[in-house]
């Protein structure tokens, strides 16, 4: 936990507000493997991270909510009686969304006032956008003993994100957010949304996250396009998920669908099977063919599932290229965003190095470059 930005957050809302907050620390998550097979009903291997988002709450006396973004230094009312989204792409609508949706369900969230600022870098597909709906989730969950289970309160971030954002994600990001593990990553299944923490050691390796900088926005990219073509094919199959649709039920609709989204069925399938195969070289500390499996599911986000983009393949490429690395892959949604890379340990400045100047001189702009922790999962900031 970054304790200057928890600082900064308690004094600008002491500051503001006069009164001392409860804060709440949730954080954004990296996934090992298992990319757009969450709203399959698959598997993914997400891990919480160290960085994320810190949201300083307390009940208010007026009868609306105040609620300052520090990193977007805008400020704004929220009437519970009077809820609704805002009409263009903005972070209030995940505020909005999490109240909105806590009400639906006839939870009993009185006005209050929050702040509260980030570490993660947005769109970068480490998932600030569950780290945001969590913290508030949580933070009214304590604030108001709502008495909600961590499942209710990630499916009601899930909910926001669709209903008031746009974006028809899995539950993959809050689930990782919620319950992460410090150096643990969660091998989940979306179907039953039950998970085992798998211990991550990497022995001779290193996760470095490389990020081409290129942002996504999500709800008017590809996302919900991807999501809609899996819809199409379970039509076909009148399955319920892909989860359920075994490879010769997919080849029965070979030629009654387009190739390109036969393709993109036949990802999700291969994805699935990539995410177990991961868990289990992991466990038997089997780190080269974690490694192996990154790249096999880098070619299938770019080439099958068509959600890489150039500088995406680019630092794969580069990687790969590298002796120190045996292992990388795009990261999140897609689009943009992080790469994923394994690296020896030994060779991670010279790595760095490398891979931010060839970036450079192919793209003539900078990536950056993280060293990431794997952390706990949302909770009070003691
Ligand atoms: P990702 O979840 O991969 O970071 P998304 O596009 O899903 O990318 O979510 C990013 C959006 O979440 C931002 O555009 C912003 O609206 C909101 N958000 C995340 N972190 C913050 C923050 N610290 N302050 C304000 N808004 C934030
Ligand atoms: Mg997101």
């Amino acid at each position: 936990m970054n304790n200057a930005l928890i600082q900064k957050v308690k004094k600008q809302f002491i500051e503001q507000f006069i009164t001392e907050p409860l804060l709440i620390f949730s954080p954004g998550r990296l996934n090992l493997i298992g990319e757009h097979t969450d709203y399959n009903n698959g598997f993914v291997f997400p891990a919480a991270i160290d960085k994320g988002i810190v949201l300083a709450i307390a009940k208010s006396d007026n009868n609306y909510s105040t609620v300052r973004s520090i990193d977007m230094d805008e400020e704004f009312i929220l009437n519970l009686k009077n809820i609704d989204r805002v009409d263009r792409n903005t972070w209030k609508n995940y505020i909005i969304g999490v109240i909105a949706e806590l009400l639906k369900k006839g939870s009993q969230v009185d006005n209050f006032n929050c702040v509260f600022a980030g570490d993660i870098p947005l769109g970068s597909g480490l998932s600030s956008s569950a780290a945001l709906e969590n913290s508030l989730a949580f933070g009214c969950n304590e604030l108001f003993n709502l008495g909600l289970s961590k499942t209710d309160l990630i499916q009601i971030s899930q909910k926001a994100e669709h209903n008031y954002v746009g974006v028809n994600c899995g539950i993959m990001d809050q689930y990782a957010s919620m319950f992460g593990k410090k150096d643990h990553a969660l091998f989940l299944d979306c179907k039953i949304l039950k998970s085992e923490l798998v211990p991550v050691h990497l022995h001779d390796y290193e996760i470095v996250l490389v990020n081409s900088n290129v942002k996504h926005a999500l709800a008017e990219s590809g996302y919900n396009d991807r999501y809609a073509v899996c819809q199409k094919i379970i039509e076909h199959l009148k399955k319920p998920s892909l989860r359920e649709v075994s490879l010769e039920e997919l080849n029965s609709l070979k030629t009654k669908l387009e190739a390109s989204d036969y393709k993109k069925g036949l990802y999700v399938l291969q994805e699935n099977d990539r995410v177990v195969a991961c868990k289990n070289a992991l466990k038997n500390n089997d780190i080269e063919g974690v490694g192996r499996l990154l790249f096999q599911s880098h070619i299938g986000q770019s080439e099958m599932y068509k959600i890489s983009c150039k500088e995406l393949d680019f630092l794969v490429d580069e990687a790969k290229k590298s002796v120190s690395v045996i292992g990388a892959r795009m990261m999140g949604g897609g689009f943009g965003g992080c790469t994923i890379n394994l690296v020896l340990k030994t060779d991670i400045e010279d790595f760095k190095l490398k891979i931010s100047k060839s970036y450079k001189r192919k793209f003539n702009k900078d990536c950056s470059i993280y060293n990431v922790m794997l952390g706990d999962g949302t909770s009070v900031v003691k």
